[in-house]
């Protein structure tokens, strides 16, 4: 990867949680990088800190220590107001857990950004349809989350992730709810993203179905990022 494309640079982060007396190290210096236009994929086991890298990555989480560069912006070096700002303008992230709100329908959900960054009224509405037909929920539009399978929150998750066109997408085991088709279909929808838009999608999973998707594969494993899956078998 040349570095003068690398969008997404992470060097020397390191994370540790603690509870009660107990600390773990979940990040140990861990080196990263991702470049516009393509899929970058970490793959690695349940509790390797996928979720933890993602979210220090995105500027959700701060790390302990380490520098995160995002688009020319130093994470750590900035206040937390322009942080959230940095992820409001350029950042979209597809939650593990949909993280969507019970009482918005689909269209409300997706509506909700757009109004963040100021588009209203049918231009918003309009644009909002799109994204949702795009993932193939133009017949839930009205829908709640209790009304919706896995599957389909998690492509609401998905339009709303990708309705600002950020310029960064994060996404957290965006098929973990999907059957092999629909899972199939969201990865190639990605892919189609970064090369349609020159965006920047990162993507952690253990589903290894993702690796022959990916144009970069990392592997996380105690407690550092390495390039490729040396076995993509071992990913559960
Ligand atoms: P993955 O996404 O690969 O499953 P996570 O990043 O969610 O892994 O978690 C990595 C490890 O860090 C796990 O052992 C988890 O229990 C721990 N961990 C994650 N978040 C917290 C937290 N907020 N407090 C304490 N421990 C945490
Ligand atoms: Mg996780």
């Amino acid at each position: 990867m040349n570095s003068q494309n690398r969008s997404l640079q992470a060097s020397g982060v390191s994370k540790s949680f603690t509870s009660g007396d107990v600390t773990t190290a979940v990040l140990n210096r861990v080196d990263f990088a991702a470049s516009a236009s393509a899929l970058t994929l970490i793959c690695g086991p349940s509790g390797s800190g996928k979720s933890t890298l993602l979210a220090i990555l995105s500027g959700l989480l701060q790390p302990d220590a380490g520098d995160v560069h995002s688009l020319g912006t130093e994470l750590s070096s900035v206040s937390g107001a322009q942080r959230v700002d940095h992820r409001r303008e350029h950042t979209g992230f597809i939650f593990q857990g949909f993280n969507l709100f019970p009482a918005l329908t689909a269209l409300e959900q997706v509506l909700l950004p757009l109004h963040y960054l100021g588009m209203r009224g049918g231009r918003a509405e309009d644009h909002a349809r799109a994204m949702l037909s795009q993932v193939g929920l133009d017949h839930r539009l009205h829908f709640r989350p209790a009304q919706l399978s896995g599957g389909e929150q998690q492509r609401v998750a998905i339009a709303r992730a990708l309705a600002k066109r950020p310029k960064l997408l994060f996404a957290d085991e965006p098929t973990s709810a999907l059957d092999s088709h629909s899972g199939a279909a969201v990865i190639t929808l990605l892919h189609g993203v970064a090369k349609q838009h020159g965006t920047t999608v990162v993507c952690v999973s253990h589903d290894p179905r993702l690796i022959d998707h990916a144009d970069h594969v990392y592997r996380m494993e105690d407690g550092q990022v390495s390039p490729r899956c040396p076995d993509p078998g071992q990913t559960q």
